[in-house]
């Protein structure tokens, strides 16, 4: 897409076009076009005359984070189950309360955790969940930037007709794929021990069909390897591989217990690993293999997983933890670099997540930007930027935010949604889908 000419410039002392390179640009300027892309990056003596409406912000301007794997309705069933394991914590603390959501519940659920993804500076977020139509419109108000990816739960569909969900599924993605709109639409099959390998291959046949995303749990805890193993014979990833899906756009969400094998298959295949190293702490599933996974070739982005198991949708948590996991669990400091952990956030995330245009500032893309306020203890002296951002900074820095050149977060306030209404909404009704 080639940009218009520019109508808006924001400068700051520090841009981190997040490349994956580690570049960072002094006394830098963007332009945005009246399409919200970027039109030009680079130092503003550089850049052409400065458009008509210029905001000199100061601090540091970076691209909106990306939440590659999330089920932010599940803000209504925050906390529950804490301390069960992951299939108790689904079948006793999630899903019952899940029964008794309605589309209002989880509009208002989307619409909370939107803010709190907004003012935390994470601009898209690729949701797995059921109540498609309540998330979309929800995020077409609060002014985020979506991947729906609509739930195939075997488990919890009352009449068991997965092809009935797989046909209302393609259907969905017929009338509300609108990547111009910010709203993208893909597939998710829960699990493979959900559904079926023959189901899974159906699934991916359409994603494919459709140039669609395929969005599925895969390997979270040892248990669920062992069931699998148990019932297939084979790992979860070689069943994906023997009915085909691999070769759709395949966004595996967690893959804590991969081995080298499965590794292999998905490097080879261009798949790509949703990393949710907070939720699978705090399930006690383990920690995913991320500097073999990156070694061998596949992408890898960060991901806040549901609320409830997390339990906030602060992404600057994960950007932070998969670093820290890697070299911890390596014993090696160099496991993962800074500039590798900000690309898990933003381009790579974005890759992963089948977006080209967002995750990095550069022309043609999108204009989703976030300015973190550098005039902070925990950014001084300044002498490694990067450093500072990915181990001293977080979501409480973020002072405004832009999707697609809109400025959705304005000095702190979020303009688009009433946030007090949300957390009394989400309260009242969270309180009622647990039973008090
Ligand atoms: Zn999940």
């Amino acid at each position: 897409m080639t940009p218009g000419p520019p109508v808006i410039r924001l400068t700051a002392d520090h841009i981190v076009p997040c490349e994956g390179t580690g570049d960072i640009i002094g006394d830098g300027a963007i332009d945005i076009d009246a399409g919200g892309r970027i039109v030009a990056v680079g130092p503003e003596v550089e850049l052409g005359p400065e458009p008509e409406v210029a905001h000199r912000l100061g601090g540091l301007l970076m691209p909106g984070l990306i939440n590659a794997h999330a089920h932010t309705p599940m803000t209504l069933v925050r906390s529950a189950g804490d301390g069960l394991p992951l299939q108790q914590w689904l079948q006793d603390g999630v899903w019952p309360r899940e029964a008794r959501m309605t589309p209002e519940d989880a509009w208002w659920g989307m619409s909370l955790g939107s803010a709190e993804m907004l003012l935390a500076g994470v601009t898209t977020s690729c949701e797995m969940y059921l109540f498609e139509e309540a998330v979309v419109d929800a995020v077409n108000h609060s002014g985020a930037r979506l991947v729906i990816t609509p739930g195939v739960i075997a488990a919890l569909l009352a009449d068991g007709d997965v092809a009935a969900r797989i046909e209302e599924i393609a259907d969905f993605h017929r009338s509300h794929h609108r990547p111009e709109e910010r709203i993208t639409v893909g597939f998710a099959p829960h699990s493979v021990y959900d559904l079926s390998p023959e189901q899974c291959g159906e699934i991916a046949a359409r994603a494919k069909a459709s140039d669609a995303l395929f969005h599925i749990h895969l390997e979270e805890t040892e248990a669920e390897r062992a069931l699998v193993l148990d019932r297939h014979g084979r790992s979860a990833t070689q069943v994906l591989a023997d009915v085909g899906v691999l070769e759709a756009r395949v966004l595996a969400a967690h893959g804590v217990w991969l081995d080298e094998t499965d590794r292999r298959l998905l490097a080879e295949a261009g798949a790509a690993v949703a990393h949710c190293p907070q939720s699978n702490l705090k399930l006690g599933s383990g920690i995913a293999p991320v500097a073999e996974l990156l070694a061998a070739g596949v992408r890898v982005g960060v991901g806040t997983d549901g609320v409830a198991s997390n339990d906030d949708l602060d992404l600057w948590e994960e950007l932070k933890l998969a670093p820290l996991l890697a070299r911890g669990v390596g014993r090696d400091p160099q496991a993962m670099d800074t500039v590798c952990a900000l690309d898990l956030a933003t381009r790579s995330a974005a890759q992963s997540i089948g977006l080209a245009d967002v995750g990095h500032l550069r022309p043609g893309a999108w204009a989703d930007i976030i300015r973190i306020d550098t005039d902070q203890p925990a950014f001084s002296p300044g002498l490694d930027l990067l450093t500072h951002l990915v181990f001293a900074g977080s979501s409480r820095f973020v002072t405004d935010v832009w999707v697609a050149g809109r400025r959705v977060v304005d000095g702190g306030t979020l303009t688009s949604v009433d946030v007090g209404r949300c957390v009394d909404e989400v309260t009242k009704r969270g309180r009622r889908l647990a039973g008090r």
